[in-house]
């Protein structure tokens, strides 16, 4: 099943990830194929996001929601993956027009050059009027020549947001989602705090260089094909890694989704009633499927009624405070 590995190389500021999600992926793509299917190139686009949003919440441990999302301009309209704080992931994927079989970001995504990928940092406890933070890199490099992989674009974002070195390789096909991280690590101490000293390191610390460019040798053929001790030991062998405990099973990244049918029904409050009402009364109830895992929630004429009450004249015994 899916799985994550941490090390790092000994007596190096250099760290690193690998993530294999299996049957989890497997999962996303049959709930997705129960209503229609996304073509190859999106679902491939989609299982490298879920990979690279769990290698960097796995990276930067943050207590929120991580949310990778790329909007596009041409016939992919929006994919979105999030990942909590215990690596659990959901994905979706708003497809707009016929994507070619062999495309890649640009054609999918940055057709006219409008496309961009946020990374949002929801909180999972907000201070009163608190926003999360966002984070937004174009779809092309400094010379404004249209990038061709999502790992190039995110490593452009943690360049330019976290002041970090980083290198990824991602790939994803219908059986495996799987990605290797490579990153510099921030200055001891009070990292990214510890400012200039850090920033003084990019692109020339010589042993990060050293390793991404091992990393960067592995093809997304191998990472889908082979297992994470065959990668770690054929690009990192000459090298002293040291490894930590595999987070597997209960503690590896998992496919979950946290919509509710109380969610939904804030959100049709957020309709209002006329807008509702008129629904039911047009197709005899309201059916909202979630966009991430594919459950359809009703509701009727007497749920609906329920929903648009105010609390104060419900009947005694509901949750009315008087
Ligand atoms: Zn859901």
């Amino acid at each position: 099943m899916s799985e994550l590995h941490r090390f790092i190389l000994e007596g190096m500021p250099v760290r690193g990830m690998l993530v294999r999600l299996t049957g989890d992926w497997q999962e996303v793509l049959r709930r997705r194929a129960a209503s229609d299917t996304h073509p190859l190139p999106v679902r491939s686009l989609l299982g490298q996001m879920a990979a690279a949003g769990v290698l960097m919440q796995a990276s930067i441990r943050f207590n929120g929601a991580l949310v990778l999302q790329v909007f596009g301009d041409g016939p992919v309209k929006l994919a979105v993956a999030e990942v909590q704080p215990d690596l659990a992931f959901r994905v979706t994927g708003t497809v707009v027009g016929d994507v070619p079989a062999d495309a890649q970001l640009a054609a999918m995504l940055n057709v006219h050059g409008g496309g961009r990928c946020a990374i949002t940092l929801d909180p999972k406890e907000k201070r009163p009027g608190q926003q999360p933070y966002q984070g937004v890199v174009p779809l092309h490099g400094d010379r404004r020549e249209p990038l061709q992989q999502l790992s190039q674009v995110l490593e452009h974002y943690m360049l330019q947001s976290e002041q970090l070195d980083t290198r990824l390789v991602l790939a994803a096909n219908d059986e495996v989602a799987a990605g290797l991280l490579i990153q510099r690590m921030p200055t001891a101490g009070a990292g990214n705090l510890a400012g200039q000293r850090n920033e003084d390191e990019i692109g020339i610390n010589e042993d990060f260089n050293r390793i991404a460019l091992l990393a960067a040798t592995l093809t997304q053929a191998e990472l889908l094909a082979l297992d994470a001790e065959t990668v770690l030991h054929r690009l990192f062998w000459e090298e002293s890694l040291r490894r930590f405990e595999p987070q597997q099973g209960e503690s590896a990244p998992r496919f979950a989704c946290n919509c509710s049918r109380e969610r939904v029904g804030r959100m049709l409050l957020g309709l209002g009633a006329d807008e509702v009402h008129g629904i039911v009364a047009e197709q005899g109830r309201v059916e909202i499927g979630c966009e991430f895992c594919g459950v359809k929630y009703h509701f009727d004429a007497v749920d609906v009624g329920g929903l648009f009450t105010p609390v104060g004249t419900q009947a005694p015994g509901s949750a009315a405070i008087n």
